[in-house]
């Protein structure tokens, strides 16, 4: 569309580049002059829209409204939480590693039940808050090794005991 700036006549030929009325260099409607109203209007139907719904709010005080107004606050919490905790399962998976390294030396019977311990509490965790705490796999595989090398030590310690009894 464009349009006269003399007469205001509109023209829908795109080609037409002059008002056949009076000659003048006629203008694009679209670019210039049409979207800053539009704008004005939309944000004057917004500023009304947020009025109404203060005077509605502060004439009854109904607590269903306010419930209205919390639910965009609480949304975010379960955004925030997708990065899941996993301290609990990665030391218990650490400390299982190493207690089995080091079952062998008899570390297996400290370190394997904190592994144990931890893991178990990072599994209950999982289970309990799965929003909240993740790797659960990481703590019972945690768990199982830190087991394994408790029992692990506890033989090598009773071979050892048994050792020191025969010779
Ligand atoms: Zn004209």
């Amino acid at each position: 569309m464009k349009y006269c700036p003399k007469c205001n006549e509109t023209y829908r030929d795109e080609n037409l580049n002059f008002c056949l009325n009076d000659g003048e260099l006629l203008n694009e409607m679209d670019s210039t002059d049409a979207p800053p109203t539009v704008m004005l209007d939309s944000s004057r139907v917004t500023s009304e829209n947020q009025w109404s719904d203060q005077n509605t709010n502060f004439s009854d005080f109904n607590p269903q409204n306010q419930q209205i107004y919390q639910q965009p606050f609480s949304s975010p919490s379960p955004v925030a939480s997708t990065e899941q905790d996993k301290t609990l399962p990665t030391i218990a998976l650490i400390l299982g590693i190493t207690s089995l390294v080091f079952s062998c030396c008899y570390l297996g019977v400290i370190t394997g039940p904190i592994a144990l311990v931890i893991g178990f509490l990072g599994m209950n965790n999982a289970k309990n808050d799965p929003e909240t705490y993740g790797g659960k796999e990481m703590a019972i595989i945690g768990m199982v090794l830190g087991g394994i090398s408790f029992a692990l030590a506890f033989v090598f310690l009773f071979l050892g005991f048994l050792g020191s009894i025969i010779g």
